[in-house]
């Protein structure tokens, strides 16, 4: 999802009706299933005699055929496509419980595993003294860093006699929306480092003139959402190095790599963003965006155990001992770290390579071509992860976001979207290429983006007052 000014899809939350609106207060069975006398059933109320178990699989799956086409949904992060095995073990392991270590030790021991191995791909000293969990997605995984971060703080201030008020943690305008809630709910003022059209991402300088003794963390993003770019972990975490000899105060880093923890270890194994740098204290993946497994699993691994407090560690009993615990949830599916775990084996490094490379491929074709259309210009080409972002260079009778509604009559979704505050007047387009992307479907996009700019140029605006639905979730 985009940054945290606007997602495409609270524009289309926004545009649709409250449920509450819907027309009928009833869903319609189809004859052919209404096979006990029914026509319909009640849409807001629970009916009163269920229905046969066909029937109601055909009413949901009738519905949500009407969602849009997730190979053709260029606006997600999150992978939709997992081959026919790993389906199968999802079905086979649907029931299983996350929390229940143990009543399902073995997949308690298997997420342990893909925590080493994420450990040992993100060269933490040593993966075996790694600490690390699995989680509903990166959010989980961004609150949990930052906790265990403003644990860290508090202490440490503590054991100096020094005041537990007002943490702050840094960030650049440009964070995803998570790091914006992470402040709001554990109350840490979010200190925000504008990014400029020169300077689009997190820079040493700009975060030096915002950082103090109070700063909990500074939180650079690998794969920037809205451009996909990496943000200097390495030249940040010297600036904090250099911070530290002359002040003497020691800012951790955590380093948010929603979709760049499953690229860089493949695709750029020689830059240093991860435990390679002391000052990483912790880092979170999504293991469904470039993990590339099914929505509803992220993973956040601190460089050994004392970089968690002890307090925020529970025990859960595991195999006559416990084990320990640190999340925000309890029950939870166990199935997408075991469909992790499926990938680890059945691609290793190699498979994660090629699969990331051939994105990157397909980014980088797009966005060659798109640039060579005339009336746009990259902000990023896919060279980090295989996301990139164009703008409209010169002014002329139609937007971004006429684009963007033409290419939906064609099924494709590619939202357009203001950039973050300071850079709001510009309007960019994104592209997320994902695994299921072939460079067949870029060239159909292509054909169909070509067609597009010559409709709008030709007949100008479809809407051009419609201004998108800026900020309407967050302020
Ligand atoms: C997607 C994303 C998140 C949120 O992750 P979820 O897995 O969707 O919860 C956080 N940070 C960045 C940089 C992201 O791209």
């Amino acid at each position: 999802m985009p940054g945290r000014t606007m997602s495409p899809r609270r524009d289309l939350m926004a545009t649709h009706q409250h449920p509450g609106q819907h027309p009928s207060n009833e869903v319609s069975i189809n004859p052919l299933y209404a096979r006990s006398g029914e026509t319909t059933v009640p849409r807001y109320r629970l009916p009163e005699r269920g229905l046969l178990p066909d029937t109601a699989y055909q009413i949901v799956h009738d519905e949500i055929a009407l969602d849009g086409n997730a190979r053709l949904n260029l606006a997600t992060f999150v992978g939709t496509w997992m081959e026919p095995e790993a389906q199968r073990l999802y079905a086979e392991t649907a029931d299983k419980n996350m929390i229940d270590k143990d009543e399902y030790p073995q997949t308690a021991s298997i997420e342990d595993r893909c925590i080493r191995i994420m450990a040992d791909l993100w060269h933490a000293p040593n993966p075996h003294q790694a600490l690390g969990v699995s989680t509903t997605g990166s959010s989980e995984a961004c609150m949990l860093g930052g906790l265990a971060l403003k644990r860290r703080w508090q202490k440490k201030q503590r054991e100096q006699g020094k005041s537990t008020e007002h943490p702050n943690i840094v960030f650049s305008s440009a964070v995803q929306v998570v790091w914006e809630k992470f402040a709001a709910y554990f109350e840490v003022e979010p200190r925000y480092v504008d990014v400029t059209p020169e300077r689009p991402h997190l820079t040493p300088d700009g975060v030096l003139e915002v950082v103090d003794e109070n700063t909990i963390a500074v939180v650079p993003v690998m794969g920037v959402t809205y451009t996909g770019i990496y943000e200097p972990v390495a030249d940040i975490c010297a600036a904090l190095d250099r911070y530290q000899e002359q002040t003497g105060i020691d800012i951790p880093v955590h380093v948010d790599a929603a979709s760049g923890g499953f690229v860089a270890p493949f695709l750029q194994p020689d830059l240093p963003w991860d435990f390679r740098l002391p000052r990483v204290q912790s880092i979170n993946t999504s293991g469904h965006k470039y993990g590339l497994v099914y929505p509803g699993l992220g993973w956040a691994i601190w460089r050994d155990r004392h970089a968690v407090p002890e307090e925020l560690v529970f025990q859960v009993s595991y195999l006559g001992g416990s084990m320990p615990t640190f999340g925000l949830n309890f029950s939870r599916p166990g199935a997408q770290v075991l469909l992790q775990y499926y990938n680890f084996l059945r691609l290793g490094r190699d498979g994660y390579y090629q699969v990331q490379k051939a994105c990157q491929e397909v980014a980088h074709f797009l966005s060659r071509e798109i640039q060579k259309m005339g009336p746009f210009e990259l902000l990023s080409d896919g060279s980090d992860i295989p996301v990139f972002a164009w703008k409209k260079t010169h002014d002329s009778n139609w937007t971004l976001h006429d684009l963007s509604h033409l290419l939906r009559e064609r099924g494709w979704q590619v939202p357009a979207y203001p950039l973050p505050q300071r850079m709001e007047d510009t309007t960019i387009m994104r592209v997320v290429v994902r695994n299921s992307f072939s460079m067949d479907l870029a060239h159909l996009l292509l054909d169909d983006i070509k067609r597009a700019v010559d409709q709008l140029d030709k007949d100008g605006a479809l809407f051009s007052s419609r201004r998108p639905h800026a900020k309407t979730f967050h302020h």
